[in-house]
């Protein structure tokens, strides 16, 4: 009796045949899940169903049978009970109907046919006309078209797809258990005409792997072997792989349908079976090339196998061969994935996508910012996101990481669209009509928009960080630019923001600072922040100005002080000169009586002359004290403009009066020139 080595010839009796079974062949991780839940339903007792039958193979079928579980064709025909719902799926519509009639559900659906249908659902979701390739009336196909409302086209060979009516987006998903290369060979032939085909490699690693080797073998014996059942799908595959090979081949479903003759002048025989093929049926066929005796299969082989987990040769873990399925999933033109930096050039990056394919990032394609080399934005072992946007026909795969950064952006913007946010940008340029503002992407701001009210030269505004609101957002917008933004309604919240504040803060008799806004011949527009009053002329200061401009400048800032309020009419009157001092405290300050100061005469009346000591205060030389003799009018002594030398006698702030003397002070010069004289004689 011979026993089930995996990748390793064995003498098999008689014949002296070296016979040798794939690395992978036989019960999938898939099939074990499936065959473990039965197998924990027989030992719960009673009857428990599968609809169709549990794997496709009879003799499995028949052993749980009398342990059971027992397969049907439909509910309908069975009271509620518990239902296996086996490993191929099925639709959703199926589990809905099972629940509503009362079932108890054990759901033995392969992890890997589950990830199927909920990729189906995705994509039909998403818009896409579905494609799968398989059998039609396989029931994993019809299972996985139900995922996708039945909406799916079927096609089950290359043929079929030139009369295939879908539509230009297409996504295109295979049966788990499909040859790979058919697969890419339809993928291919359904590209022309559609504006888009996502391509989902969902063969199973299992599936591939079984393929694989079994190829392998084929090219190493004389005679290939494909055990499984003949309603077996893989099995059929391996069955295809390996006539492709040209070896001679047969598909069996079990010892019973070897022909001796099939060996003769055969030294080497190779053997492999499909997913749902226990190893006891291998070894079944094995023994019976040593024996060609009908009775070698033992009911106690058969329980050794159902309750053996070793017997799948190489551990095929659900977690890995998700992960295998993930890696062969082709990224499409527009796809965002996700790749780590593996190379950095100046003019370019290369990046692994994982996969077969490497990935390169031209500069241009790496940031919306502009940048000097690529090494100034990235370095190796950076993990980013990509957009693929060609295939060469190396395989390289051409991608772009700024269309990421401003898809990013752009579904920021569109937030902060949609929830009316103030947003901030830089204005970096100007065209016809407005500025531009890099706001992430680049904005449209219109000339109209840059303020709340006229602008003279918006190009002032060029290199300043200003706040925005967007006022127009259009992703799909082919002319023009896609974002539109608006300073005007921001200026405009926060002057009503300024000026609520200032009318509940503003009161009489307060000191404010303002900014000169706009000089006018009647006075100055003082900005106080949130309002904007009229400082007027005569409350510039105390003394006459021929015009405003001749103290104030524009964008200058002063105190002002709150003179009086209308709140209805919102007026405020301002005055700067109450914050000034007037001339009369300067005079006040700064002299006293007995001093001598210099004058200008300014005007001459019968009674005397007045002369002006500091601007705006004048005092008066009586006549009398033009001169010490007789004058018979002031303009005998003084003319007005004359500058004269006078003396304080007295200063009157109460009456704002200022006596003056000429004479006095005349006199006094004398004196002292006399005193000076007689000082120096004494010094002589
Ligand atoms: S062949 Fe793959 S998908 Fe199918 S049951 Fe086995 S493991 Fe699951």
């Amino acid at each position: 009796m011979c026993t089930v080595i995996h990748n390793s010839y064995i003498i098999c009796g008689v014949l002296s045949l070296q016979v040798k079974v794939a690395e992978y062949a036989g019960f999938c991780a898939g099939v074990k899940r499936a065959i473990q839940i039965a197998r924990d339903a027989a030992s719960e007792g009673g009857k428990c169903y599968t609809l169709g039958p549990l794997v496709h193979n009879d003799a499995v079928v028949r052993y749980f049978e009398k342990k059971g579980i027992i397969p049907v064709d439909s509910l309908e025909s069975i009271e509620p009970g518990r239902l296996i719902i086996r490993s191929h799926g099925v639709p959703p519509g199926v589990i809905q109907e099972a629940e509503r009639r009362g079932f108890l559900i054990k759901d033995a659906t392969c992890p890997l046919v589950k990830k199927v249908h909920t990729l189906a659902a995705l994509l039909r979701g998403e818009g896409y006309a579905i494609v799968i390739f398989g059998d039609k009336k396989h029931a994993e196909v019809q299972g996985i078209a139900g995922w996708c409302e039945n909406e799916a086209s079927i096609i089950e060979s290359l043929e079929e797809v030139f009369g295939l009516q879908v539509g230009s987006k297409v996504g295109f998903i295979s049966q788990t258990t499909r040859d790979e290369n058919q697969f890419y060979q339809v993928a291919a032939a359904l590209l022309p005409g559609k504006t888009e085909v996502r391509v989902f490699n969902t063969i199973c690693p299992a599936t591939r792997n079984r393929q694989a080797s079994a190829r392998d073998l084929s090219r190493q014996v004389d005679l290939m072997l494909v055990v499984g059942d003949i309603n077996s799908s893989n099995t059929a595959t391996l069955t295809r792989e390996c006539k492709f090979t040209g070896v001679k081949t047969f598909q069996i479903q079990n010892a019973s349908d070897l022909k001796k003759e099939w060996f003769e002048g055969v030294t080497k025989v190779g053997i492999t079976a499909g997913a749902s093929t226990p190893d006891w049926i291998i070894k079944e066929v094995l023994d019976r090339m040593s024996e060609y005796d009908e009775n070698a299969v033992k009911e106690q082989q058969i329980e050794e196998t159902v309750n053996n987990e070793q017997s799948v040769p190489r551990e095929e873990s659900f977690a890995k061969m998700e992960a295998e399925m993930a890696d062969f999933v082709t990224p499409n033109r527009g796809d965002i994935i996700k790749g780590t930096i593996i190379q950095v050039l100046d003019d370019e990056v290369m990046v692994d996508v994982g996969g077969k394919s490497e990935g390169i990032i031209p500069a241009r394609e790496l940031s919306v910012k502009d940048a000097g080399s690529a090494k100034d934005l990235v370095k190796v072992g950076d993990e980013i996101e990509v957009m693929v946007l060609k295939w060469d026909d190396d395989g390289t795969i051409l991608l772009s990481k700024k269309k990421v950064d401003a898809q990013k952006y752009m579904d920021k913007l569109e937030e902060d669209y949609k929830e009316e946010r103030t947003i901030q940008g830089v204005v970096t340029g100007s065209v016809k009509g407005g500025l531009l503002v890099d706001v992430g992407v680049v904005a449209f701001l219109p000339a109209s928009h840059v303020d709340d009210g006229y602008v003279r030269n918006i190009e002032d505004f060029i290199g300043q960080t200003l706040n925005f609101k967007i006022i127009e957002f259009n992703r799909n917008k082919r002319r023009g630019s896609q974002v539109v933004v608006s300073r005007k309604q921001v200026v405009g919240e926060e002057k009503a923001r300024l000026k609520e504040a200032f009318w509940q803060n503003i009161e009489e008799g307060q000191t404010r600072t303002g900014k000169i806004k706009r000089i006018v011949d009647y006075g100055a527009f003082i900005d106080l922040g949130g309002y904007e009053g009229l400082l007027h002329v005569s409350e510039i200061d105390h003394v006459r100005i021929e015009h405003p401009s001749d103290v104030l400048h524009e964008g200058e800032e002063i105190e002002v002080y709150i003179l009086g309020l209308d709140r209805e009419k919102e007026r405020v009157s301002l005055s700067r000169k109450k914050l000034l001092k007037s001339p009369w405290e300067i005079v006040m300050e700064k002299y006293k009586p007995g001093d001598i100061v210099e004058g200008t005469v300014v005007r001459i009346a019968p009674f005397g002359a007045f002369v002006e000591i500091e601007a705006g205060v004048d005092g008066l030389v009586h006549i009398s004290q033009l001169a010490n003799r007789r004058v018979e009018k002031p303009e005998d002594v003084v003319s007005v403009q004359d500058k004269i030398k006078i003396k304080i006698l007295s200063m009157d702030p109460e009456e704002k009066r200022i006596s003056l003397s000429l004479k006095e002070a005349q006199e006094e010069a004398e004196n002292k020139e006399v005193e000076e004289y007689l000082e120096q004689q004494d010094n002589e």
